[in-house]
């Protein structure tokens, strides 16, 4: 067993990190072997690894629902089972994986039968079996290859109100989860499900585990959380659609959260409230790099000095004008959001936003 890096300083060994690894980062035994390095030379014991379901897992789930509607799924349930439990055969050793073969079964077994008999009951209980794999899978790998480890289900302490507004009750996932962690062993958490206030299963939607490990960030005060994923950061546009998309380096928590607004993917807004919360005692930032190209350096959202502030003016859209001016500021500001309707604007520095089609009449309308 390879041990964990050292921690450089003492205070760093107190300091908790985050780390997420997306589905696209745990698809198969090559991935799941570079996820393995990373932690290797980026985790402390008491942090916190999040993952989501390998691959297309999730996606699979669903299709299983849809099947359920039209009967006959049997082909595809052995699909799955047999895509499982070649991924556990292939890292794991054979003590291990004949372990994890057997739990498989029988989750397979409890498939089949809500999917039989009630899959409209047990919805959010059938696509929560992808984290649940995941989590299992990359922690016995831990145990076997890197340090001791945990799998926990974050359902055993993670409470919200209901799937629509996914808030969560602090206290009590907190709590909760103080006494699933272990001293000396790194836990690796689902991410995407939680429990509501009756027991019951619930998701916290499509891509859901990022907003998973900044809620696991707020409930142990972690320092940071690195959502690692197949691209090496946020970009103004999806880089695989736009190829000369740029890279956003650092993203103040402000312009972040208006670009997941906008419709950025990556920085679904609800990701980053946990990390914005005027209560906590300390700035949490938010990483985004690649699990592909771990040296490569991502994007960074925090909170950060005026300089980096001022750098910024790229969003999802494309032709927008930033435009700053006194006039823009308090009451003075309102005739030009009447006449502009910028796509947002700061009245407190006097930033606006426009199309660059405006600029001209902004131009007139300043003279
Ligand atoms: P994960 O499996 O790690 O959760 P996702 O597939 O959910 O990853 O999100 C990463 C994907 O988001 C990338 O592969 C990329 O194609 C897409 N994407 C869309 N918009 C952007 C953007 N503005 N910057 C970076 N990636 C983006
Ligand atoms: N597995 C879930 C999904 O595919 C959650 C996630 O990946 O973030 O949406
Ligand atoms: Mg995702």
């Amino acid at each position: 067993m390879t041990e964990l890096q050292a921690p450089k300083n003492k205070l760093e060994k107190h300091a908790i990190n985050v780390h997420k690894f997306g589905g696209s980062s745990l698809a198969n035994a090559q991935c799941i072997e570079r996820v393995l390095e990373i932690i290797r030379q980026n985790c402390q014991l008491n942090d916190i690894v999040v993952v989501s379901a390998n691959g297309k897992t999730t996606d699979y789930l669903f299709s299983l629902l849809n099947l359920a509607e039209d009967g006959d799924f049997t082909e595809s349930i052995a699909e799955l089972q047999a895509q499982q439990s070649t991924l556990i055969s292939e890292i794991l050793n054979e003590k291990n994986a004949k372990q994890l073969t057997q739990l498989l079964l029988k989750d397979i077994v409890q498939l089949t039968q809500w999917l039989s008999s009630d899959f409209i009951h047990h919805r959010n209980d059938i696509l929560a079996f992808g984290e649940l794999w995941s989590a299992r899978l990359l922690s016995a790998l831990l145990n076997e290859k890197i340090c001791p480890s945990n799998a926990i289900d974050a359902r055993d302490f993670l409470v919200i109100d209901n799937e629509q507004s996914c808030t969560v009750d602090h206290a009590l996932s907190s709590a909760q989860l103080k006494t699933h962690l272990q001293f000396g062993k790194l836990a690796v958490i689902t991410g995407y499900i939680s429990q509501d206030t009756r027991g019951i299963t619930c998701t916290l939607g499509r891509n859901g585990s990022d907003y998973s490990a900044t809620i696991m960030a707020s409930l142990v005060g972690a320092f940071n959380v690195t959502l690692w994923t197949d691209v090496d950061g946020i970009y103004s546009a999806d880089p695989r659609v736009v190829p000369n998309a740029r890279k956003l380096h650092r993203l103040p928590n402000g312009v972040a959260k208006e670009l997941g607004r906008l419709g950025n993917p990556v920085l679904h807004a609800k990701t980053l409230t946990p990390l914005v919360n005027e209560s906590l005692s300390h700035h949490c930032h938010l990483h985004v790099a690649s699990s592909f190209d771990p040296q490569v350096q991502g994007t960074e959202i925090g909170k950060f000095g005026h300089i980096a502030k001022q750098e910024l003016s790229v969003t999802y859209l494309n032709d927008l004008l930033l435009a700053q001016s006194a006039s823009f500021i308090g009451d003075k500001a309102a005739q030009v959001l009447k006449e502009f309707s910028p796509i947002c604007a700061d009245i407190q520095q006097g930033f606006v936003v426009i199309n660059q089609s405006q600029q001209k009449a902004l131009s007139q309308w300043l003279a």
